[in-house]
């Protein structure tokens, strides 16, 4: 046996054994030692669709009245109660939750309108806004083209989607979000960035991505210091998309 395969056959040994003695340990060690029981994970009883709110859940909107929300303008809701669903009234402002959440899993139903006007970022435009401030697009994006970073499933102009998993105009559409809050120092500066995975129509649309700061429409963005807790806001851009079925948990 010459020099190098000495030394092949030596590290083949070295690598090889410390597999072969964690085999020992598996086939010979006490399995409980790997279980454990405490804390529990709590039991929740699912809806009997993935739609219908778990029995956790908050209830933030189920089609009776916008007892949950409150105008941004500070004026009664001006956006109207049709058929279970609310529908935006443009020009009369967002509205936004009076309660404030941070990590959570939210369920939101909406409908851009049936009948299709405008183009681009025109059609059927509202938004998502976790803490605020960071906005998941809401878009007709059903044969209709915008920037990538800016349509429906996007967080905008941040992050584009995995999929136009878009519904034709006037469909109701699922978006189901888990997002993380960013967390901060004292002083300010960004201790953890938020993440966020959101499923538009039961297709994976953002995976864990990371968000890069506030929504900006124009310029980079940017985080600024904010509660821990902050509401949940729905966008007015002038169309009458409608929502229904909204409910979250706070994680
Ligand atoms: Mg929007």
């Amino acid at each position: 046996m010459n020099m190098k395969c000495t030394i092949l056959a030596a590290l083949s040994v070295l690598s090889f054994q410390p597999l072969f003695a964690q085999e020992i340990n598996r086939s010979k060690g006490d399995p409980k030692l790997s279980e454990y029981y405490e804390p529990a994970a709590p039991i929740v009883t699912p809806g009997r669709t993935s739609q219908d709110p778990p029995s956790d859940a908050i209830i933030l909107f189920n089609g009776n009245d916008f007892s949950q929300w409150k105008s941004e303008k500070g004026s009664p809701i001006a956006w109207t109660l049709e058929n279970g669903a609310m529908v935006v009234k443009g020009g009369s402002g967002g509205i936004r939750t009076k309660l404030a959440f941070g990590d959570c899993q939210l369920h939101v139903e909406f409908r851009t309108p049936a009948e299709v006007k405008g183009d681009g970022q025109g059609r059927g435009n509202s938004g998502v806004y976790l803490m605020d401030r960071y906005e998941l697009q809401i878009l007709d994006n059903y044969n209709n083209k915008t920037y990538v970073n800016g349509q429906v499933g996007s967080i905008y102009k941040q992050l584009p989607p995995l999929a136009n998993a878009s519904r034709p105009p006037g469909e109701w559409q699922t978006y189901d979000i888990i997002f993380i809050a960013p967390r901060f120092y004292a002083d300010g500066r960004v201790k953890s960035q938020a993440t966020i995975t959101v499923i538009h129509n039961g297709v994976l649309v953002q995976n864990n991505a990371t968000i890069w700061g506030g929504s900006e429409y124009v310029g980079a963005p940017v985080y600024k210091k904010h509660g821990e807790k902050e509401p949940i806001y729905l966008q007015d851009h002038g169309n009458p998309t409608a929502f229904r079925n909204i409910w979250i948990r706070e994680l």
